[in-house]
């Protein structure tokens, strides 16, 4: 039988399931394989689904199955969308009186389904919906809109708010993600907009793609230029080429062309962007002051009155500003976060040479049914609880040996460096999460890695901030004068970008800027992933070329030959390095571009 609830109409055979392999036909009736399931339960800020302008820096519950009926290279929820069978076991069931209660415990103001596609999860969706609005909670998700007419109808007699992902504006790009037209999202926009459901547009914009964004920015506009517009910067997760990803500084162009066309315009994914406030268009003047706060994530830090701007202007919020926002911003917990972490133990995994799906599933459903990730970030910031934390994973997966092995590598290299930096001089190091003003935590790995690797993390003295890095001024930036500077490989700027924003914005005598010792930690990882110990080696050959002459080429093939199995080339694939696409296709040679140290 047909299954109605999106445009894909899968033909669902007796006991089969269609294309999202998130429903089956049982006597004749479209059932749900998982119903009232869920993978992630976490209460967050609703700029982490991401919407802006409704209820701006409430607590929302967060909530997630697994699933989708797009296939879209660079997914940054791949874990839970791919390979269902891998994920199915981390699955925990909990019945709509059990979410509402916990939403309404944790104080949120309502329920938020993001991260994966509610379409596949349509019924078990409803019935939280249903009840919590019931009991006075809003209910809104984030969805691609690839619904059927009538059951989108249904979706928003269910919901107060919506985020529509925008892939593009024709059937052509639609077709790269399996679906066979753009039309019903238009229309299912326009639906929303009718409905008065508060409704946000979030359009990802791939490097090449300008057009793509713009058109849709243009359809937007047509429908009402007072629709927030999220402009998602891609980043290459999952199988995706890093060739794909444009630079920060190409998507504020493109945001400064999309606010010709409509008032509200932000960019996600790019730390120190000024691109994720609100202006208003009345005057100019900044009404909501918002920072990045991890993938796809945002962050409110300040607001005019009640979200009114200094001339009397409100531009259009729904709700109430929460008076102290930061639900679940430190920690693992909310947001993208979570997803992250649920990648990151399948990466340790995969250096421990654990690869299948069901051991995997496994972990993660152990892990999942503890309080273990709330625990992660303290356990995250030194080597010793790293390692412990790569122990417990191992245990679990029965992949001691392994864990062993792994340990052993890290201790003798990190015992190599710690001995050689001793007593040697200690450059000032600044460590940048990307943007030049955006700095990392002092007590994070990274700044302890510069500490090993014979450097004075300078991050340390800095005050701590609320989000995931510190802004700091111009002039804090200009005290602290750092001799090198080290730029975050997961978003950062490219290097030449760096420097460039330095000499625009009078930071050109600051001594590393001027000596041109302004280092971006690309390929390597400085925190999480195993391979942070070559980022460590990276470290000490930029901060000690008198003392260590790591061959990076050939350590890091090595390295990733042992614990990987295959020879990554570091430069030109996708940040997922173990997505089992990315492996697959190192080892039948598609990425074959090793260049070590090229600054991206
Ligand atoms: S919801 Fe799933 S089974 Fe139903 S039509 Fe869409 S992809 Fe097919």
């Amino acid at each position: 039988m047909e299954c109605a609830i999106c445009e894909h109409r899968c033909y669902i055979a007796e006991n089969g399931t269609g294309i999202c392999g998130m429903y089956t036909n049982k006597d004749n009736r479209i059932a749900e394989k998982y119903p009232d399931n869920y993978l992630v339960v976490v209460p967050s800020e609703i700029e982490s689904m991401p919407m802006l302008h409704y209820y701006p820096g409430n607590k929302f519950l967060q909530v997630c199955t697994i699933g989708c009926n797009f296939r879209c290279s660079g997914c940054v929820s791949w874990i839970l969308t791919e390979n269902l069978g891998s994920i199915e076991g981390a699955l925990h069931g909990m019945n709509p009186e059990e979410i509402v209660g916990k939403a309404l415990s944790e104080g949120c103001a309502g329920i938020m389904f993001c991260f994966n596609e509610p379409a596949v999860s349509f019924l078990t969706f409803k019935r939280i919906a249903s009840l919590a609005r019931a009991r006075g909670l809003l209910v809104g998700c984030a969805t691609n809109a690839y619904f059927t007419e009538s059951s989108f109808r249904d979706l928003l007699r269910h919901i107060d708010f919506v985020s529509i992902g925008i892939k593009g504006c024709t059937d052509k790009t639609y077709a790269l993600f399996g679906a066979a037209s753009a039309s019903p999202i238009f229309r299912n926009l326009e639906l929303s907009i009718e409905s008065g459901v508060s409704t946000e547009v979030a359009a990802v914009y791939v490097k090449g793609y300008e057009n793509e964004v713009l058109e849709t920015a243009k359809v937007v506009a047509s429908i009402s230029r007072d629709i927030p517009f999220q402009v998602m910067r891609f980043i290459p997760l999952a199988a995706a080429d890093i060739a794909d990803e444009p630079s920060v500084r190409e998507a504020e162009t493109l945001c400064e062309h999309v606010r010709g066309l409509l008032n509200y315009v932000y960019l996600f994914n790019s730390p120190g962007t000024h691109y994720l406030n609100t202006y208003c268009p009345e005057c100019g003047k900044v009404v909501v002051r918002r920072g990045f706060n991890g993938p796809m994530c945002a962050h409110v830090f300040g607001h005019g009155d009640a979200g009114a701007c200094e001339c009397g202007f409100r531009p259009p919020f729904a709700g109430t500003f929460e008076k102290e926002s930061g639900a679940q911003v430190l920690g693992f917990l909310g947001g993208y976060k979570t997803i992250h972490i649920l990648e990151s133990i399948q990466t340790v995994l995969a250096f421990l040479g654990e690869r299948n799906p069901s051991v995997v599933a496994s972990v993660l459903q152990q892990i999942l049914g503890t309080d273990f990730i709330e625990r992660l970030y303290e356990r995250s910031k030194e080597i010793d609880s790293y390692l412990n934390t790569v122990d417990h994973y191992a245990k679990l997966a029965g992949r001691t040996d392994e864990a062993h092995k792994l340990r052993e590598y890290i201790e003798k290299y990190v015992s190599i460096i710690k001995n050689r930096t001793k007593d040697a001089q200690r450059p000032s190091v600044y460590f940048s999460l990307g943007h030049p003003l955006i700095a990392i935590f002092g007590d994070k790995f990274e700044c302890n890695l510069v500490e090993i690797a014979g450097g004075r993390c300078l991050n340390k003295d800095l005050e701590r901030d609320d989000a995931p890095g510190m802004t700091i001024p111009e002039e804090t930036f200009k005290r602290l004068n750092p001799e090198v500077i080290l730029i975050s490989g997961a978003m950062g700027y490219p290097v030449a970008d760096f420097r460039n924003f330095c000499v625009n914005n009078g930071l050109n005598d600051i001594k590393a800027v001027k000596d041109g010792k302004v280092f971006s930690m690309h390929p390597y990882s400085t925190a999480g992933r195993p391979d942070w110990i070559l980022g460590l080696m990276q470290m000490a050959n930029i901060l000690h070329p008198e003392i260590f002459s790591f061959d990076m080429k050939n350590i890091a093939d090595a390295f990733y030959e042992r614990f990987l199995g295959v020879r990554l080339p570091a430069v030109g694939c996708s940040r997922s390095i173990t997505h089992p696409a990315v492996l697959e296709q190192v080892a039948d040679g598609h990425w074959s571009d090793y260049r070590e140290g090229e600054q991206k």
